[in-house]
């Protein structure tokens, strides 16, 4: 192994958030192939968190836009989305919805895009951000533009141009002017098409553009510049122009080729033909463009072909060359006919994935409610497991788990044990049937409910049997609470119940000791209530201490 080679191996892995710095620069750079490995390889680590994941599917939704890869851009996006909009944050919403508003209007799915364009701007307001709200007003007012309402689009480009002036962003400000002079050149081609007069619209798509071209060279960068220059050749060729759109063309060769933007040099070529078939020279014109078509990097721009093709018609038609024309029209037509199916088949797929996400989505809210529901039923199972059916006090299940934790809590000492057995309780059934010795039951379960506290507990340990645990009370304490309780069942109007009937309980009770178990110290309250009931009933006994 080479040295270099050792220092690859050895380099330490980037953790996941200095993955997703890299790949947020990677987006800023252009770098977008680079970017959507950055975020493929957050999405595979062990560990990853949801909002981490979140983050990356976000990233990545625009890394696969910029790559023209709309289906998965779309797919990203809304897993992304379904994240944020359940955690609150506005400012990745707003971006994601921008996101998706110019994914699903290159598909031409434009009611879908408008709808997450006016997302974008509602978070964009509720969180009150002017460069997110710019990001909004211009996507919606593309999106208006493809779905035919330029006017409306231009509209919002000003708003939004407006409110790019007032921010210290030169993006935001770039696309503002960029976005305005495209819509400008939308509007005054519509309406030459139509025969009218568009020199308003096409002297305020040069002033915005020139303003652009300004902009781009003062802050030295020259994508922009590259951009805005061929902007500014379109609407030099619509004012008849010529010998500045010549010029500035020229400029842009130079831009591409120092970018090496094979893509941008293609559509510069094209420009150029342009020039030359509105200057009338239609021989060298068809010469120019049937070279373009020529050319297999063509390929990579399948919108200029069809440009290409549909000029070619046009000039061959227009010199008689009938032929020539019929075949670019047909070539044309196998152009468009492709695209509609690629762009049906990517919609229909996109729209698949969108009914995929939303049943995924229904899928994970049903299993979350159903694991809700078997947590409680089990609950409602391990409470009936330790309640006592009759009175609803706990059960000796229940003593058998609570009693071992409160007993070794230092804060619930001293603790007291008080054991209370109905006195004759036989008697009750014989004389007074089964039913009346339940009533009995239940109506004693109530008193001592009555003379405890949150801290204590009260379990019916037997037939006619319940144990009392009092926590942080002493002895004598708790021998004061059993005669409060004796003398509520004594005084209680037991014949409510049934006529003549009586009650009375006898209560043993001893203070847990240091080190002692269970067994002895109840064994002890049993003791004490044993001599409580050999003393006459009716009492309460204490162990000795
Ligand atoms: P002592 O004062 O000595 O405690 O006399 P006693 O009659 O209460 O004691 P004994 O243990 O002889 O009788 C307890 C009676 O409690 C026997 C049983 O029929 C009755 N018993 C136990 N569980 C229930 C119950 O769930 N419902 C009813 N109605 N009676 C019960
Ligand atoms: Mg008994
Ligand atoms: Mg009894």
């Amino acid at each position: 192994m080479t040295d270099a080679a050792a220092s690859v191996a050895l380099a330490p892995k980037p953790s996941i958030d200095e993955l997703l710095d890299a790949c947020e620069v990677s987006s800023m750079d252009g770098r977008h192939r680079e970017g959507a490995e950055q975020a493929e390889e957050v999405l595979l680590r062990p560990g990853v968190t949801p909002t981490e994941q979140a983050y990356a599917r976000h990233l990545l939704s625009l890394h696969r836009l910029r790559l023209g890869e709309h289906e998965a851009s779309v797919k990203e996006g809304l897993l992304a989305l379904e994240f944020l909009t359940g955690s609150g944050d506005l400012v990745r919403q707003s971006k994601l919805h921008c996101i998706l508003a110019l994914a699903f209007t290159e598909t031409h799915l434009n009611e879908t895009a408008l709808r997450h364009a006016v997302s974008a701007l509602d978070a964009a307001r509720a969180c009150d951000s002017p460069t997110l709200e710019f990001w909004a007003l211009s996507r919606a007012g593309m999106v208006h533009e493809a779905l035919g309402d330029p006017q409306y689009g231009l509209e919002l480009g000003r708003q939004a141009l407006a409110l790019a002036r007032t921010l210290d962003d030169p993006e935001a400000r770039f696309a503002g002017l960029n976005n305005l002079g495209d819509a400008c050149l939308t509007v005054a081609r519509a309406q030459l098409a139509q025969g009218q007069s568009a020199s308003l619209a096409l002297q305020e798509a040069l002033a915005l553009v020139e303003e652009s071209v300004q902009m781009a060279h003062e802050q030295a960068h020259s994508f922009w510049e590259m951009i805005a220059r061929t902007n500014l050749v379109s609407i030099l060729i619509e004012l008849e122009r010529y010998v500045e759109a010549r010029e500035q063309a020229g400029l842009v060769k130079g831009l591409a080729q120092a970018q090496s933007s094979r893509y941008m040099e293609l559509s510069n070529d094209a420009q150029l033909a342009e020039i030359v078939r509105a200057e009338g020279n239609l021989d060298e014109a068809v010469t120019m463009m049937e070279a373009q078509l020529a050319d297999p990097d063509a390929e990579q721009n399948p919108a200029l072909i069809i440009e290409l093709h549909k000029s070619l018609f046009e000039m061959h038609k227009a010199s008689g060359r009938f032929e020539q024309a019929l075949a670019h029209h047909e070539q044309m037509d196998v152009r468009m006919l492709d695209m509609t199916i690629q762009t049906a088949g990517l919609q229909s797929q996109m729209l698949i994935n969108t009914i995929e996400i939303e049943h995924a989505h229904h899928e994970a809210e049903r299993s979350r409610i159903e694991a809700q529901m078997e947590r409680i039923r089990a609950e409602e199972l391990d409470h009936e497991a330790h309640t006592d059916p009759l009175t609803r006090l706990p059960n000796r299940r229940a003593l058998d788990r609570e009693l071992p934790p409160l007993m070794g809590d230092e804060r619930a000492k001293p603790l007291c044990a008080a054991m209370i057995d109905l006195d004759h309780f036989k008697r009750v059934n014989d004389e007074y049937g089964h039913a009346t010795g339940d009533q009995v039951l239940t109506a004693m379960s109530n008193l001592l409910r009555a003379v405890t506290r949150d801290t204590d507990l009260a379990v019916r340990v037997g037939g006619e049997e319940f144990l009392l645990i009092f926590a942080h009370t002493s002895l004598e304490q708790a021998e004061l609470v059993c005669e409060r309780l004796l003398a509520s069942v004594r005084t209680y109007p037991w014949e409510t119940i049934a006529p003549g009937l009586t009650c009375t309980v006898s209560a043993g009770v001893s203070q847990l000791k240091p080190f002692e178990v269970v067994s002895e110290w109840l064994a002890r309250s049993d003791a004490a209530l044993y001599e409580a009931k050999r003393a006459g009933r009716d009492r309460v006994s204490l162990a000795p201490a």
